[in-house]
């Protein structure tokens, strides 16, 4: 089947091009995919596919039946990040938008979100244009608002699962740094848990000059910032990894004010559930103890800025797709290390309870990809969420239709 779908892909490269260029060059913020969903449904459409649209939002599933067999999954991302880009691509996305607190930001496709869209579009027209060789139901899912983690839940519960078939499996696939041709993958833990929150701590505004009389916010805060350190160092085992980062502190405007309110937006990462919800409670635990140790009357309000789940491949699924990689990639199949990155991807699996499989796709150009490697800087090459990511188009829009053919054929039936 492997020969027939690598002529098809080369006869389609040029469409693919023009649908990379395009999507890269019409990037939408999370969420407000509106052009993007109603592009996706019209490629779709054209291909005959049972289409539904507006799931969520912007959501766009799309359905192949191919007679009776299992159901197959597979899953892009629509969303493009408040970003400027920088690499001086001809294609260069040169767009600004207003985001949803009304200001006017750049917008570009710096997660790579475009080529997973291409990846997917492509992969349904050849499977589309083979169904002589495969049996079963292939279910296409371009979901909204990865980066901000709401995408997969706003898809669940708009109903998802009343529009499509339960899927046997769910596939899904990310453009990573890694040099353009290789594939990577593991069983098990791949990507972090990340959750965000925003801690208000409540105290009692007053004269600078006059401490007695006031509670000061600002104390809680900060000291707060320095005890959630201890939760990595002294709540959890060496061998658990634990992050947390207080990435935004707020509070008062000038020096001898003391403030109402002190403010804290902090990230969390995690790698077991167990450990993740030990953490979250510790949290939890030291802000207030701090709002008691400064006699505030008000407890801190803990806030959910989003949260996004632990991905855990399934072990047997991914050993079977690493076994079909390594036979059609040869050595360019790599172990993946489980990496500091989120994603709501998991959600999916966890919502019908099946297995899922989540492996990256090779986009950094093979020669500046080996000049790092000797010069030991693989590690500073741009990537997912930098502005100077340029992606090479080839092999990488032919490998990741590769990859998703290959997984799905493990469960579509084949003839
Ligand atoms: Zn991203
Ligand atoms: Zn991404």
């Amino acid at each position: 089947m492997m020969t027939r779908v690598e002529n098809k892909i080369r006869s389609l490269l040029p469409t693919l091009k023009e649908t990379y260029m395009y999507l890269h060059s019409h990037p939408e913020l999370s969420m407000q995919e509106v052009e993007t969903a109603r592009y996706i449904s019209k490629r779709l459409k054209d291909l005959g596919l049972e289409v539904h649209e507006g799931i969520g939002g912007t959501g766009v599933a799309a359905i192949l039946r191919n007679g009776r067999g299992p159901v197959v999954m597979m899953r892009a991302d629509m969303d493009a990040l408040p970003m400027k880009e920088e690499t001086g691509l001809s294609y260069a996305s040169q767009w600004t938008t207003l985001n949803r607190t009304g200001e006017m930001v750049p917008v570009s496709h710096m997660c790579g979100h475009d080529m997973h869209m291409t990846w997917l579009l492509g992969t349904l027209e050849i499977l589309s244009e083979t169904k002589e060789d495969w049996q079963g139901t292939v279910v296409g899912i371009f979901q909204p608002g990865e980066e901000t983690a709401e995408g997969s839940k706003a898809m669940i519960e708009g109903g998802l699962s009343d529009m499509i078939p339960k899927p046997d499996i769910i596939l899904g696939q990310h453009l990573m740094q890694y040099c353009a041709g290789t594939v990577a993958i593991r069983g098990g833990q791949i990507l972090t848990a990340g959750d965000s929150l925003e801690v208000t701590f409540f105290g009692k505004g007053g004269h600078g000059g006059m401490p007695q009389n006031a509670i000061d916010p600002v104390i809680m805060a900060s000291s707060a910032v320095l005890r959630l350190q201890t939760i990595a160092s002294r709540e959890v085992a060496p061998s658990d990894q634990v992050v947390i980062t207080v990435g935004s502190i707020q509070a008062g405007k000038v020096e001898n004010i003391i403030p109402h309110e002190a403010r804290l937006k902090l990230n969390v990462r995690t790698t077991d559930e167990k450990v993740r919800e030990k953490v979250l409670e510790a949290i939890r635990r030291i802000c207030e103890a701090e709002a008691l140790a400064s006699g505030a009357s008000l407890m801190p309000e803990i806030k959910e800025i989003n949260s996004f789940p632990l991905t855990v491949n399934d072990e047997g699924a991914a050993e079977l797709i690493e076994g079909s990689f390594r036979k059609y990639f040869g050595n360019k199949t790599l172990k993946a290390e489980p990496i500091g990155a989120s994603e709501d991807f998991s959600r999916f699996g966890r919502a019908w309870n099946v297995p899922y499989v989540y492996w990256f796709v090779g986009g950094t150009k093979k020669e500046i990809y080996e000049e790092a490697l000797k010069s030991g800087t693989t590690g500073s090459l741009p990537g997912p969420h930098s502005p100077h990511w340029a992606p090479s188009l080839l092999p990488t829009l032919a490998v990741g239709i590769e990859t998703m053919i290959i997984a799905a054929s493990h469960w579509l039936r084949q003839k």
